[in-house]
């Protein structure tokens, strides 16, 4: 198992969970997005790293926090990526729930981290919600460079293939800098537009609820797919109104609905009130469809799966009980395998 985007601090336990998901080999990028994250995980990491099994880490400016992002923090973070030769650099980007998006600021401090990225030689994780082409502007005008004609793979694969894939993936991470796009929620034209630039697309299970992601998907070559389950403080409340909320705010890119949605301050994931947005249940059930069709695959039927939304969610939390770390684990590896399936799916 190979979590491409975990946000580790964020999590209950987190460090028992991370001594429970190194003993279990469940690998990951522990993403630290914001000033008191870096902290968490710098800890974590001086704990719990050993030459064998160095904590992969990314540091980053959130865009939901770049209207508030100092000279000072840029500083903070420089010294970070210097400190840790491994680290990557990210989440960073863009995102139109935020403030920031329309007066440059959010574009400023990407920018800022994209050359950051580039000097030092790391992997930049990217977050978007909002103008791909205005990322993919942005990482052109931080120096990023489009090389050659690298045509979207259209080869279709079998399930022991995609098995073997994320093996073959991690030699990738040995590669000179390249943009990866988390949670990626893309078409096929910003496929096709980042392909060359080395991009790397980090898929969640919100990456197939929308059609036009979806189609894209299988046009990227294997070898530049990734898979995460972005877990953060709301991953155990359960999140299929997050996921909802998410796909309704992509799907609305253009319209003016999202400007009311309430977005939770504290996670970067955007968790919107399908009320508020407006959401039809319409929608909302045509794009569960990926989710209820791996509620039947036999590696997922053990899973406690809500028979309500279809992706897993007890009712634990909202009875006050605190999970433990092997229940963690366990939603983790669910999570991550239902993406695998959906892309092995998807591919068919
Ligand atoms: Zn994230």
């Amino acid at each position: 198992m190979f979590d491409f985007h975990l946000h580790l601090a964020r999590l209950p336990h987190s460090k028992q969970l991370t001594q429970l998901l190194l003993d279990r080999n469940y690998d990951f990028v522990a993403i630290a997005c914001e000033p008191w994250e870096w902290r968490e995980i710098t800890q974590l990491k001086k704990e719990f790293s050993s030459g064998l099994k160095p904590v992969k880490v990314a540091y980053g400016i959130h865009p939901m926090i770049a209207t508030q992002a100092s000279s000072e923090t840029l500083t903070k973070l420089r010294m970070l990526i210097e400190e840790d030769k491994r680290a990557m650099v990210g989440e960073a980007g863009i995102d139109k729930r935020y403030p920031g998006y329309d007066d440059g600021t959010q574009d400023k401090i990407f920018l800022a981290q994209a050359k950051l990225a580039l000097e030092f030689k790391r992997h930049l994780q990217i977050h978007c919600v909002g103008d791909y082409m205005r990322v993919l502007k942005l990482l052109e005008e931080a120096g990023f460079k489009a090389t050659s004609n690298q045509e979207p793979s259209q080869d279709a694969t079998d399930s022991s293939q995609v098995k073997n894939l994320q093996a073959q993936n991690v030699t990738r991470l040995q590669e000179p800098p390249r943009p990866i796009f988390h949670r990626f929620g893309g078409d096929l034209s910003v496929v096709k537009k980042a392909l060359p630039y080395g991009a790397l697309f980090s898929l969640h299970a919100d990456s197939f609820r929308k059609k036009s992601t979806a189609a894209a998907i299988p046009h990227i070559p294997q070898e530049r797919v990734f898979f995460e389950t972005d877990a953060d403080e709301t991953f155990m409340r359960g999140n299929s109104a997050t996921a909802n909320a998410n796909n309704v705010t992509q799907s609305n890119a253009k319209g003016p609905v999202t400007s009311t949605a309430t977005v939770d301050p504290g996670t970067g994931s955007g968790v919107t009130n399908e009320s508020v947005a407006g959401v039809t249940s319409e929608s909302a059930e045509s794009d569960d469809n990926v989710f209820l069709s791996n509620a039947k695959d036999p590696v997922t039927s053990t899973a406690i799966v809500d028979p309500g939304t279809g992706s897993g969610v007890t009712d634990k939390s909202a009875a006050g009980v605190t999970f433990s770390p092997e229940e963690i684990l366990a939603k983790l590896e669910m999570r991550l395998e239902s993406v695998r399936a959906a892309y092995a799916k998807c591919r068919e």
